[in-house]
C-alpha cells in the first residue's frame, strides 16, 4: 500500500494532552489528525473524572508552582502561559462552571469529566480537526508512522508528529508505554516511567486506626527519607 502523506499535523493519541494540541492548532486554522488507538478518546480522562475532577488547585500561584518540586523551574514559565487560572477559563469557555471545593482544589460543578470532553469534541470537530479512533501506531522510523487499524496496516507522513501517548498506567484505558519502544528505536533518550501516585504501607498508631480508618485525608504534608534524604511527597 503507498505511502499517503497529510498536509498538517498528525497527533497520536486523544488524550486530554493530544485533545489540547490539536484544540490550539485547529483554532489556528490548521489542518490536525488525530489517531487513537482505543475505539473512543479520552478513556482515562473519564477514569480521572469518576470520583470528581480535580482541575486545578486555588491556592497562590507561588505555592502551586512550588509543588512541582525539582521540577517548578522548568514549569515556572509554562504555567505562566496556562496555569490555573487559564484552565478554569478553559473549561468555563467549554460550558463547565467550577467551584472550589474544602481543600481549595478545584473540580467542575458536574465533577465528572464526561460533559467536558463532549463539549471539547464538539469544538474539535466544528474546527475540523479530524480524529480517527481504533488506529493504533506501531511504528515510527524518518517521519514514517506505521498505524495498525482492524481492516488494515498503512504508512503515512505528516508535515508535524505529535506523541500524545500518556504514561504506562491504566493499559486497560489505552495508556500502556509501548511508545517508549518507538522513542528508543529512534535514539531518543527517555526516562524510564515511573508512577507518581502510588499507596504506602504505613505503621499508623491504634489510636490513628480506630478513629480515622476510611477517612478522607485533606489538606495533609507528608514527607519521607529516600536514601537519607528527606523527599516531601505532598
Ligand atoms: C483513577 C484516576 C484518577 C485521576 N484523577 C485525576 C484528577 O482528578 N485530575 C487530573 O488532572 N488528573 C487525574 N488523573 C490523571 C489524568 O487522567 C492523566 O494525567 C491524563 O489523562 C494524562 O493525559 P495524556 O493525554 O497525557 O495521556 P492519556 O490520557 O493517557 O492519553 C493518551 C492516549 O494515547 C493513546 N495511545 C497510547 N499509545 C498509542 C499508540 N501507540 N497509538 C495510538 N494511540 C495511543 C491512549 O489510548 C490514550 O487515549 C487521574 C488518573 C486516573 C487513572
Amino acid at each position: 500500500m503507498p505511502t499517503q502523506h497529510f498536509n498538517g499535523t498528525i497527533i497520536i493519541g486523544a488524550g486530554p494532552s493530544g485533545l489540547m494540541i490539536a484544540d490550539i492548532l485547529s483554532a489556528a486554522g490548521k489542518k490536525v489528525r488525530i489517531y487513537e488507538s482505543m475505539p473512543t478518546p479520552g478513556r482515562k480522562f473519564l477514569m480521572a473524572g469518576r470520583g470528581g475532577l480535580n482541575i486545578t488547585h486555588s491556592e497562590g500561584f507561588d505555592q502551586f508552582v512550588s509543588r512541582y518540586g525539582e521540577a517548578s523551574a522548568t514549569i515556572y514559565p509554562l504555567l505562566k502561559t496556562f496555569g490555573p487560572k487559564e484552565v478554569i477559563e478553559w473549561m468555563t469557555q467549554l460550558g463547565q462552571e467550577s467551584f472550589i471545593g474544602s481543600s481549595g482544589r478545584v473540580f467542575p460543578k458536574a465533577m465528572k469529566a464526561a460533559p467536558l470532553l463532549r463539549a471539547w469534541l464538539d469544538r474539535l470537530k466544528n474546527q475540523g480537526a479530524e480524529l480517527i479512533t481504533r488506529h493504533r501506531c506501531i511504528d515510527w522510523q524518518d517521519n514514517h508512522l506505521t498505524l495498525e487499524s482492524p481492516d488494515n496496516t498503512f504508512t503515512v507522513t505528516a508535515d508535524q508528529i505529535v506523541f500524545a501517548t500518556g504514561g504506562g498506567s491504566w493499559k486497560k484505558l489505552g495508556t500502556d508505554g509501548q511508545w517508549t519502544a518507538l522513542f528508543k528505536s529512534n535514539q531518543i533518550k527517555i526516562n524510564p516511567l515511573a508512577p507518581s501516585n502510588c499507596g504506602f504501607i504505613s505503621p499508623w498508631s491504634d489510636h490513628l486506626r480506630e478513629h480515622y480508618a476510611g477517612k478522607p485525608l485533606k489538606g495533609v504534608n507528608l514527607s519521607t527519607e529516600l536514601r537519607h534524604k528527606k523527599v516531601i511527597l505532598c
